[in-house]
């Protein structure tokens, strides 16, 4: 038997990935351990420079603690992205579906004695789709993690199922892009998948880990409306807020649609990626994209600093300077801090049902931060009293 610990870096997809290798030792019989042990999993991100840099360090910072090291994910992909001259470090270039198996036959099979391991998190994330057929110009995803391709709905029904019964409130329905998702023989898209996960007895809140505007279709929309645990809360990667930049970005849609789009979704609360500094964004284009996310009704923006990514359509291109890149993510972060106020503001005195995730603190129905003192992983009934920096105020209602 070996101990053994898992870690990632980056998105949701990264965390459902890692979590399935991690289950994958429990059902083997392995232990997992907080610090140390033989065995160490390190399921790495490449979408930026920072994060193949953070990859790196974990890796060399698990192989200096552990006997052995197994390399997963979007930077394990990635050509000589984490090459390293460590004789205990493995480097597994694997699709997501085949890293549980690759891990386990090398770390060896000891008996099936733990597999109902529960999750770590309140909420859980399950993967229904991995891979993207599009060709956005910065974007490396599609060359690790290949073209798109769905689980079966089934699959999906019957992974919330399980937990559910784990004691999982919450089901956050996960993928590279979400809107590809397609059960064709079984006859499901995204939104009937939506109403069925969301009508599963004990799924108490169901969201959409993201979902590309093209892909907000009326059918989904009506579906997200429809389903009564549904999340009031939408991910909606912007990019940015120019057209001339968008279409370099190869990115399918004008300013002008976006905010259409998400005129319609005015009581949810919407969130966003933006990068900042795409070769070719000048300071009037950026204002520009200052401008969409407030009119959009955005509230978190979550900043990317534009970094060439080897293999990709503008891999040679980085022509804004570092320090106004800089700057520029620092005014839109500060722009972003100013709508979440904005937002927050208005629900001073109302009461949410905030589930409690951390000590002290959860998200209220629209994945909103609300600090409230309660016992993690419960639900609970909060009334906002005052506004913090990190979210609203809340006393038990
Ligand atoms: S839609 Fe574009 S940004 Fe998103 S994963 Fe696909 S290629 Fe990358």
């Amino acid at each position: 038997m070996a101990t053994f610990s898992v870690r990632f870096l980056g998105c949701k997809v990264s965390f459902a990935d890692a979590q399935a290798i991690r289950e994958r030792l429990l059902a083997d019989g392995h232990t997992e351990v907080e610090r140390g042990g033989d065995v160490a999993v390190v399921n790495t991100c490449c979408v930026t420079h920072e994060a193949v840099s953070k990859s790196r360090q974990a890796v060399s910072r698990a192989a200096r603690v552990h006997g052995r090291v197994y390399v997963t994910g979007c930077a394990a992909n990635l050509e000589g992205a984490l090459a390293t001259a460590a004789t205990n470090v493995a480097v597994v270039s694997a699709g997501s579906e085949d890293l549980p198996d690759a891990v386990a036959r090398d770390v060896g099979a000891i008996g099936c004695v733990q597999a109902d391991a529960r999750l770590e998190r309140i909420r859980a994330f399950v993967k229904i789709q991995d891979g993207c057929s599009f060709s956005c110009a910065f974007c490396v995803i599609p060359l690790v993690r290949g073209a798109t391709r769905s689980r079966r709905a089934d699959a999906v029904l019957g992974e919330i199922r399980k937990r559910v019964s784990q004691g999982h409130p919450e089901i956050v329905l996960t993928g590279v892009n979400l809107g590809c998702f397609r059960d064709r023989e079984a006859r499901y898209t995204l939104a009937r998948l939506v109403r069925e996960a969301g009508a599963i007895p004990g799924v108490e809140r169901l969201r959409l880990s993201s979902i590309e505007v093209n892909h907000l279709t009326a059918e989904l929309i009506s579906a997200l409306r429809e389903t009564a645990s549904v999340t009031a809360h939408l991910h909606i990667p912007l990019q940015s807020g120019d057209d001339t930049v968008l279409r370099a970005m190869g990115r399918r849609y004008t300013s002008a649609q976006f905010r259409a789009k998400l005129e319609s979704l005015s009581d949810f609360n919407l969130t966003s990626d933006v990068i900042v500094g795409f070769p070719g964004e000048d300071e009037r284009a950026f204002e520009r994209t200052l401008q969409v996310v407030e009119q959009a009704g955005i509230t978190k923006v979550h900043v990317f600093p534009y970094s060439p990514r080897p293999g990709t359509v503008t891999a040679a291109a980085d022509t804004v300077a570092a320090r106004v890149k800089k700057d520029r993510s620092a005014r839109l972060r500060a722009r972003s801090d100013e709508l979440c106020r904005r937002r927050w503001r208005t629900k001073l005195g109302t009461t949410d049902r905030v589930l409690v995730d951390r000590p002290g603190r959860g998200y209220g129905d629209d994945y909103t931060p609300w600090l409230v003192d309660a016992e993690v992983g419960r639900m609970v009934q909060a009334r906002a009293v005052a506004l913090s920096k990190e979210g609203i105020l809340a006393v038990a209602a």
